[in-house]
């Protein structure tokens, strides 16, 4: 029988870490929370346009001084979902 005291510690330590924030910090969410009502108001539209591009999106934005990629972009749009960001709905 392999010993497993080392093993059970290690694990006992994890579980028992203070916990950070759970996921990742949505960086467009992060940008939202930055600027004013009205220009928020806009990029929300944008972001419910499925005719609009998460990578033209993450271009207006990061040419503009807020630098995110289109992969932010995409996971913030399908926040909510298992596979998006935790910026609520
Ligand atoms: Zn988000």
């Amino acid at each position: 029988m392999a010993d497993t005291n080392g093993l059970i510690t290690a694990i006992t330590q994890l579980a028992d870490q203070p916990r950070t924030a759970p996921g990742p910090r949505c960086t467009v969410g992060s940008i939202l929370g930055r600027l004013d009502v009205e220009t928020v108001a806009k990029i929300r539209t944008v972001l419910d346009d499925l005719g609009v591009s998460s990578t033209q999106i993450a271009d207006a934005l990061t040419g503009n001084g807020h630098p995110v990629q289109a992969a932010a972009v995409a996971r913030h749009r399908r926040r909510g979902g298992t596979n998006g960001c935790r910026c609520p709905r």
